[in-house]
């Protein structure tokens, strides 16, 4: 079992360690048919891709997909969840450099609005230690999911419920009538077996994606084959693997 298009990697433009030129030619030494680099959205102080930059990376990978036949590249956001109300963080100015774009939640990013400092931000954290917020935090971030897929247009959830405790059912139900793939993520905790049993459920698509941070981690599934095996979801669901 193989991964044939990685959908999710980082590069040098956010806080990976190679270049998206060194990323593409490890793709394909691996024999991947397809590479999405990824890097995360504006909002991550750190690290965030800077406006400046879309244009050049749309321009390097446009001169890769022109040099080489054997292989597809493109470019797309790991946008930050970063309000309440389903908010992420690219504009429309940077959407159009994108070929389509992802959205995961993440710590250490600057909340949407002050507002969501008190009532998204910090109640998520809080929620870690504090059990019983959990409740709460879970309703309002299935609510924040579910809102997100209704205003935005985006075509993966990246490790969904990571950091960020959701109800995956009415996600699922909501990814699945919105057309949103939810990942598999190797490098993360959710999904996990009992969540993909929930989800699967409705008609919904999946994807392991390595969130490689570097080119020896590009393509590597870890143990997502044990646990798409545990939740016995047939391979046809994942629509980027290769048996
Ligand atoms: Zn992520
Ligand atoms: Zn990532």
């Amino acid at each position: 079992m193989k991964i044939t298009h990685d959908m999710h990697t980082h590069t040098t433009y956010s806080h990976g360690k190679n270049t998206i030129a060194e990323m593409v030619e490890q793709a394909r030494k691996i024999g991947l048919a397809a590479i999405t680099i990824s890097d995360h959205g504006r909002s991550h102080p750190m690290f965030g891709v800077r406006k400046k930059n879309f244009a050049k990376m749309r321009a390097e990978i446009d001169a890769l997909n022109q040099k080489y036949d054997d292989i597809d590249i493109y470019l797309s956001v790991e946008s930050n969840i970063t309000g309440a109300e389903g908010n992420i963080d690219i504009k429309e100015e940077e959407k159009q450099y994108c070929d389509w774009i992802s959205a995961g939640y993440h710590y250490g990013y600057i909340p949407a609005s002050i507002k969501d400092i008190f009532v998204f931000a910090i109640p998520n954290y809080a929620a870690r230690v504090l059990p019983f917020l959990r409740k709460t935090v879970v309703e309002m971030n299935t609510r924040t999911y579910i809102k997100m897929m209704e205003h935005n247009d985006i075509k993966l959830i990246t490790h969904p419920g990571d950091k960020m405790p959701i109800n995956i059912e009415p996600v699922a139900k909501a990814a699945a009538e919105h057309g949103v793939i939810l990942e598999i993520n190797p490098r993360h905790h959710h999904l996990n077996a009992d969540e993909i049993k929930v989800a699967m459920k409705y008609p919904v698509s999946f994807a392991i994606n390595s969130d490689a941070h570097n080119i020896h981690a590009l393509g590597d599934m870890r143990n997502t084959p044990e646990t798409i095996k545990a939740a016995g979801i047939p391979i046809s669901r994942i629509i980027n693997i290769a048996e």
